[in-house]
């Protein structure tokens, strides 16, 4: 029962309803002990030939204006407690979804999108249902097992009470065990289908590669194995959950059996009337309800409470990269500089960066290049601050950019990553995501700068196409040049290409690079890039290896090394040729 404590901050806030609903929820216990007397009562009158016609109209009237009166009550607690419950979910699911904004990529590596997707269903609708149903199955089954109780002890017989209540312990017990049996095997169930959803939306995302290599069969062999596997489990909740109801049938039976045997007694010698045994035996079939309700109740609130944990474990998993105190609220601008020793994802042994020093003044361009591999794009996920925790420093502006506010950071430069996402919105929508307020002229002179204005205009419904998963297929390098307007769109302070322009041809490239230069004097930008005729006019290019520089310098004074870069210039220009020799 401790979740209902865990969630007493929540019924705090509703407690305007709760209060509402449980005293409606009392009222409805306490009319359910009329019925049965009204009968005993009748009863005896028959028996005694004591019943007028007036007599019975006036009872009659008693049961209707009772049942009345109960109809109207259960609709409104319903109103008042499964009302609430559901703002309980609301609260929730806005809080995850809040802290999964927030979190970073690290998070992501190491979380399982479909546990994510389980604990904002599953999670929830268990928490919701134990403060909803939960609430109503405590307070009903309290109430009415106890008013029902009280009535037949004090109002006909405790002895008789007593006897039949025997069964009660037993019942308790068998309840608890249910409850810690069902707990476990939920938590499998849950956990299945936890794995379910990851490889249904892994297989989704991926139908691609899965049609291309021809591994349909073998994936939906994995998916059936998987989902017979949840199939499984939940049968294991199922027949637990089904022992239940069979085993309390049998123990009430058994009070049913003892209330005859002992009430039958009674009458005969005079303790107790015949109408009295009719509503004593009427009273313990309302007592069925409150012991299959108990049941019942462990069962929802177990649930509830391994999912408001597992949330709560989630929830409370601190944001790694936030604002520091004092962060400065300014839109850094600037040199950069890298003084950094070295830097370990997290989890991993080996560090992926060691050694990288340079500084770049304002307004300079930077090519880096190296092999795949070898920490470019982990050395610019550094400089948006997507990962922390290396060693030495990163500064910009002469600040180390841990002490600008994430937002003026992250708001200074437009990064465009190798793995664009387009969202299911229209090519201006996109375009514009950073700030829609902005006028159709600037997204336009953006699209014209990433040289997909052309192109845009090309498609059926020109800006308003809709693109992303439900629009229309694009190019990968219509995608590319989309990512890179969206990012010059911000006229950023630092401009990154993170080998953004893989996709496009090099006359294209040459012809974005050439009007980037013209649009950004004075700004920073970065570009990483296998093709390295990409970079050739940069004020400086590092060349990275396993993490580390091995040349620096000029197009020139690169070209003078006889290094790595001489090699790969040589060798991408004759590839070059060759090509164009091919035509
Ligand atoms: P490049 O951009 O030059 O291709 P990356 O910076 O992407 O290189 O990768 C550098 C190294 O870091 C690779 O060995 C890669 O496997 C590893 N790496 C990249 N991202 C992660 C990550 N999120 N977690 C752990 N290792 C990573």
């Amino acid at each position: 029962m401790k979740v209902f404590l865990q969630l007493g901050w929540f019924f705090k806030q509703e407690r305007k309803s709760y209060i509402t609903g449980v005293i409606l929820l009392l009222f409805v216990a306490l009319l359910q002990v009329i019925p049965p007397k009204v009968i005993g009562v009748i009863a005896d009158h028959i028996n005694e030939g004591t019943m007028t016609k007036k007599l019975l109209m006036e009872w009659m009237a008693v049961l209707i204006v009772t049942g009345m009166l109960m109809y109207g009550l259960r609709f409104y607690w319903r109103i008042m407690i499964f009302g609430s419950s559901v703002k309980l979910s609301k609260i929730l699911r806005d809080r995850l979804y809040h802290h999964f904004t927030n979190m970073s990529p690290a998070f992501y590596q190491k979380s399982r999108i479909g546990d994510l997707m389980a604990h904002a269903t599953n999670d929830l609708s268990a928490i919701q249902q134990t403060a909803g149903a939960g609430v109503l199955t405590l307070v009903d089954s309290l109430s009415t097992g106890g008013f029902v109780i009280i009535a037949m002890a004090f109002t006909i017989s405790w002895k008789l009470t007593l006897i039949c209540l025997i069964p009660m312990p037993l019942m308790a017990l068998l309840t608890s065990w249910f409850g810690t049996m069902l707990h476990k095997s939920f938590y499998k169930a849950q956990g299945a289908f936890s794995s379910l959803n990851d490889k249904t939306q892994e297989s989704i995302m991926g139908i691609k590669v899965i049609k291309t290599f021809g591994q349909e069969k073998e994936d939906i062999e994995d998916f059936r194995k998987q989902s017979e596997d949840v199939v499984q489990k939940n049968i294991v909740v199922a027949k637990i959950d089904s022992l239940y109801d069979p085993t309390i049938s049998i123990l009430t039976g058994i009070s049913f059996f003892l209330s005859i045997v002992f009430g039958a007694k009674y009458v005969l010698n005079g303790v107790l009337t015949i109408g009295e045994l009719i509503s004593f035996t009427t009273y313990l079939g309302l007592l069925i309800w409150p012991m299959l309700a108990f049941g019942w109740l462990f069962n929802i609130v177990e649930r509830g409470r391994a999912s408001y944990d597992r949330v709560t474990k989630l929830l409370s998993e601190k944001v790694d990269i936030q604002d520091q105190e004092n962060a400065r609220d300014v839109v850094p601008c600037g040199d950069i500089e890298y003084r950094l020793t070295s830097f370990t994802y997290p989890g991993e042994t080996h560090p992926v960066l060691k050694d990288i020093q340079f500084s770049l003044e304002r307004g300079e361009t930077l090519g880096i290049v190296g092999k795949t591999g070898s920490g470019k794009t982990t050395l610019l996920k550094l400089f948006i601050r997507e990962f922390e925790g290396y060693k030495g420093e990163i500064l910009f502006g002469g600040s180390k950019i841990a002490d600008y506010k994430l937002d003026q950071l992250r708001g200074a430069i437009g990064y465009v990553p190798q793995d664009h996402f387009l969202f299911s919105a229209n090519v201006e929508e996109n375009i514009a995501f950073a700030n829609p307020a902005v006028k159709q002229a600037e997204i336009e002179k953006a699209a014209k700068l990433a040289n997909i204005h052309d192109d845009i205009l090309q498609f059926t419904h020109g800006y308003q196409t809709v693109v992303g998963e439900r629009g229309v297929s694009l190019s990968g390098g219509q995608k590319q040049r989309i990512s890179i307007a969206r990012a010059l769109l911000m006229n950023p302070e630092v401009l990154i290409l993170d080998d953004s322009l893989s996709a496009v041809d090099a006359k294209t490239e040459e012809a974005i690079l050439a009007s980037l230069k013209q649009n950004r004097k004075g700004k920073t930008t970065i570009i990483t890039s296998h093709r390295l005729s990409a970079i050739q006019h940069a004020n400086q290019i590092i060349v990275l290896e396993e993490g580390t520089i091995i040349e620096r310098g000029t197009h020139e004074e690169l070209m003078e090394l006889d290094g790595w870069y001489k090699n790969m210039y040589l060798h991408q220009q004759l590839e070059e040729l060759v090509e164009l020799g091919g035509q």
